[in-house]
């Protein structure tokens, strides 16, 4: 098989959490053009929708699964729905997110517990439950969307919530790989640097100290992350498990 054959996804069934926008949105197109099948799985069901005919005018077989990742029993239900409608998973990326940007000595516990809540527990019951599947069929390929911020602190807004969550992906992506890797499910994470999408956008005042903090002197694209989920998606990742992969420009370099 030669090495473009190799990132195909013909064939593969996939969903995104938080695919409605942003980061989830581009790479469910990015999977749908390398042929597979994708579930647009987010709470804000107007725009998951748009998403679904985005892909459907292309020729995608997709589906708008409303989902808050953070309730076990609706997680449960989206797979079951997926399942029902694709036959299968193989492919999960597990990337809904939020960010809260408030001084630790000031956070209120409700903003503490909702960034966890999305960020690092819903990433847990999405793989679970994906996990559940691909460990029945001895095959799958799990993504975590994690971030620099698990690495790294960022300045100059507070988000000590944010950047403990993405450190939790990190090492809760290394622990899946491990047990999951005798089912022959491969669990990784990308850590992306500062991407310009509706997170991001919206905090304008920062953008300036954010892009000259960058080596690259600006922020990424969501396009520009997505032929690494392709790829660790696709089966040239075969011996590829437990990896976070870090896209940010140098900005956790320096
Ligand atoms: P975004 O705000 O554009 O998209 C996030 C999506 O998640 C939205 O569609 C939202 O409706 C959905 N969502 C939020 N809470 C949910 C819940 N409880 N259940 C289901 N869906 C929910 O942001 P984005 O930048 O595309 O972020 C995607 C991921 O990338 C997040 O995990 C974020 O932390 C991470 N990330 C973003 C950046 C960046 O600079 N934009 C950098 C590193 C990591």
């Amino acid at each position: 098989m030669g090495v473009v054959d190799m990132f195909s996804l013909v064939g593969k069934k996939a969903f995104v959490t938080g695919g409605a926008q942003g980061i989830g949105k581009s790479a469910a197109l990015a999977f749908a053009e390398a042929g597979a099948d994708v579930a647009i799985v987010d709470l804000d069901m107007g725009k998951a929708e748009a998403a679904v005919v985005e892909l459907r005018s292309r020729g995608v077989r997709s589906l708008a699964v409303k989902c808050d990742v953070t309730n076990p029993a609706d997680v449960d239900a989206m797979i079951a729905r997926v399942v029902d409608e694709f036959g299968t998973i193989d492919i999960a990326f597990n990337n809904a997110g939020i960010c809260i940007n408030e001084n630790a000595e000031t956070m209120s516990f409700e903003s503490w517990k909702k960034v966890i809540d999305i960020n690092l527990t819903g990433i847990f019951l999405t793989a679970r439950a994906a996990g559940r599947v691909m460990i029945g069929k001895r095959r799958g390929a799990i993504i975590n969307t994690a971030s620099m911020s698990g690495h790294i602190v960022n300045q100059p807004q507070p988000q000590c919530a944010y950047n403990a969550s993405k450190a939790g992906v990190i090492m809760l992506t290394k622990s899946l790989a491990v047990e999951w890797a005798p089912y022959g499910v491969r669990v990784n994470c990308i850590s992306p640097g500062y991407i310009g999408t509706a997170m991001t956008l919206k905090a304008a005042q920062w953008i300036p100290s954010w892009e000259a903090a960058t080596p690259q002197k600006r922020m990424g694209k969501p396009e520009e992350l997505t032929s690494a989920l392709v790829y660790l998606a696709s089966d040239s990742a075969g011996f590829t498990t437990g990896t976070d992969l870090v896209i940010d420009g140098a900005f956790t370099c320096v």
